[in-house]
């Protein structure tokens, strides 16, 4: 199978696109006249810069508004025909997306679309040209999949084929197993994408709103389960329209691209029988166990810093690197580096982003088996010199540029803690917390990027999505969407910032893209955590006595209970499974701080409802007393 993009999936100029696509893996791409219009050179010049990128054009669209026109427009639109292949012929493209007519002036009727194809096949054919017909779901006459292929049947020429699109399938939701009766060999040609599922205008929806396959809620992989079950082993090709796309960086755009379709083509052959498409090997979706540990990169006096919060939330520095600037601090589960080294990776972290987390350590079951499919799946792996006695731990590059350690049971990577660290203890030790692992990492990023994050996790390891979720910031929205495997042992949190007012959109920019702006660490008994803390010396993030009089109007809670949660600046939520504690820190620096939280019950979501507060809250916090408010 080869794989193909649709030239307005992504911004940029042609030359651009054309680097972007080739780069990131592409065979091909779909051409549309529009795209170089506004280029200089002819047709020829087009055709020729594809191929001089390593592309072929697999395919030419659209051409509109064809079948069972009257006279006199039936005349006019074969003339149109045959000057786009004459175009195509400089171009160099076989083969032409004719899409169903949406015309007013079209008169239907099944027979007479198929004689109109046949005629349409004999000119194609003069010019060494393939047609493919796409039932658009919003055609006037033919808007379904099968009624196409009833036309392309009856047409009977070797030059017409069917062109499947999974938006114009699913988004009607026609079963994709009504494909699986098509002969592969009468389709020509298949287009994917994937979507939110939003109750909107078909048509509205498809322009803007299409996504990469994975990316959405359509059942792209059933559609192309039952596609590779027909036999079909041409192209599988990316027709994303979508106003974020066509607004971001052409080369992350296609990169996500390429690695849906690989994701999806795995996905297929692990599922479908007897198919066996041509992707990599690759080992299935990563299983992670847990966050290992989780790295700061920063310069003394801010590690010191650092230190003395942790040292409130009850965590000791238990253990100090055999040769590296390095300090370990743990608790229960949990284990935090300080990395202050004045050169590697942790160090070029600092440098662009100031103190922040520059490396997360996950638990897998074979960390190389991880890299490689990571690898397959398009991320960069990660290695930097190591000194004597240390291990080679692998690695790969995050999304935002942060590094991602895997550490297996398997080998000495089970041990790094007693072969790279010697214990140290400290003369003053704080009271414990109760802390017993890492509940979730919350990564904050541009909301333009946040489908390349999901996809990132997604597809490398074995996670689900839930919905999203927009967060209220006195500010603006910030979007919400959580990455987690059924266990609860990866979690990750998504805020996409919209504008750099909110406090998500503040902590990017002035920490240039750092990612993880909060750590929420687990306890089983929030309230004997709090004392601990309070014991320690930790400041807790104040609430408003108004978020406990809209709790008690939400919940009903017994008096008690509210007081318990009010004097400690507790915030609770509760789902059909059970009940959510959340302690919070107030923000450091420009936006990083820490959370507490108890799940009991099963407990499922993350306190969306308390956001706000907490939000507002921590804007209080930031804004320097004395200050006016605007
Ligand atoms: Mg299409
Ligand atoms: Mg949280």
């Amino acid at each position: 199978m080869k794989t193909a993009i649709a030239t307005v999936s992504i911004s940029g100029d042609f030359t651009e696109k054309l680097a972007a696509i080739a780069a990131a893996g592409f065979d091909g791409i779909e051409i549309f006249e529009n795209d170089f219009l506004a280029f200089d050179g002819g047709p020829r010049e087009v055709g020729q810069m594809v191929r001089d990128h390593g592309l072929e054009i697999s395919l030419f669209q659209p051409f509109r508004d064809f079948e069972g026109m009257p006279e006199p427009q039936r005349a006019r639109v074969f003339d149109r025909a045959e000057r786009k292949f004459e175009l195509m012929g400089e171009l160099g493209a076989d083969l032409v997306l004719v899409c169903s007519n949406v015309s007013p002036l079209a008169l239907g009727g099944i027979d007479r679309a198929a004689a109109d194809f046949h005629e349409l096949g004999e000119r194609a054919a003069r010019h060494g040209i393939r047609v493919g017909y796409e039932a658009l779901a919003w055609g006037r006459h033919v808007s379904d999949h099968r009624d196409a292929w009833e036309i392309v049947r009856r047409a009977d020429h070797p030059n017409v084929g069917l062109i499947l699109d999974s938006f114009h399938t699913l988004a009607r939701k026609i079963d994709p197993e009504t494909i699986r009766s098509i002969p592969g060999d009468r389709i020509f040609f298949v287009q994917l994408a994937d979507a939110p599922k939003i109750e909107m205008d078909l048509l509205y929806w498809s322009r803007h709103f299409r996504n990469m396959p994975g990316e959405g809620d359509l059942d792209v992989l059933g559609f192309v389960r039952a596609i590779a079950a027909t036999g079909y082993d041409d192209v599988l090709s990316l027709e994303v329209f979508n106003d974020q796309f066509r607004g971001g960086s052409p080369k992350s755009i296609s990169i996500d691209g390429h690695r849906s379709l690989i994701y999806l083509m795995d996905q297929v052959n692990r599922s479908e029988p007897d198919v066996r498409m041509s992707v990599p090997q690759m080992p299935d979706r990563i299983k992670v166990d847990g966050v290992e540990f989780v790295e700061f990169a920063a310069d003394e006096e801010e590690a010191a810093e650092l230190g003395a919060i942790l040292h409130t939330l009850g965590f000791k520095r238990s253990g100090k690197h055999v040769s590296k600037d390095v300090d370990l601090w743990s608790q229960g589960g949990v284990k935090i580096l300080i990395n202050t080294e004045r050169e590697g990776f942790a160090h070029s972290s600092y440098v662009v982003h100031g103190a922040n987390v520059c490396d997360i350590g996950l638990r897998v079951n074979d960390a190389a088996a991880t890299v490689q499919r990571a690898r397959v799946l398009g991320a960069d792996p990660f290695e930097q010199p190591i000194g004597p006695g240390q291990l080679k731990i692998p690695a790969i590059r995050g999304v935002g540029g942060g590094l991602i350690h895997f550490i297996d049971g398997e080998s000495d990577l089970a041990r790094v803690w007693d072969i790279e660290f010697e214990q140290v203890s400290d003369a003053k030790i704080p009271v414990d917390a109760g802390l017993t692992r890492i509940d979730h990492i919350a990564q904050t990023m541009n909301y333009e990027e946040m489908l390349t994050w999901l996809l990132f996790y997604t597809s490398i390891f074995e996670t689900e999505k839930t919905p999203m979720v927009d967060v209220v910031d006195p500010a603006g929205l910030v979007r919400s969407q959580v990455i987690e495997n059924a266990s609860g042992s990866l979690r990750i949190t998504l805020n996409g910032a919209e504008n750099r007012r909110t406090l998500a959109g503040h902590f990017l920019a002035e920490s240039f893209g750092s990612s993880v702006q909060h750590l929420a660490f687990a306890t089983d008994d929030i309230f004997a955590a709090a004392d601990a803390l309070e014991a320690n010396g930790f400041v807790s993030l104040v609430i408003s006595p108004n978020y406990y009089d809209d709790l008690d109007a939400r919940f009903g809670l017994d008096s008690d209970f509210l007081d318990r949660l009010r004097e400690r600046n507790i915030l609770y939520d509760r789902d059909d499974h059970g009940e959510y504690f959340q302690l919070y820190s107030p923000s450091y620096g420009e936006g990083f701080f820490f959370e507490l939280v108890e799940r009991r019950g099963g407990y499922r979501g993350y306190g969306a409802a308390n956001a706000q507060f907490r939000i507002a809250a921590q804007k209080r916090h930031m804004r320097p007393a004395g200050m006016p408010r605007h």
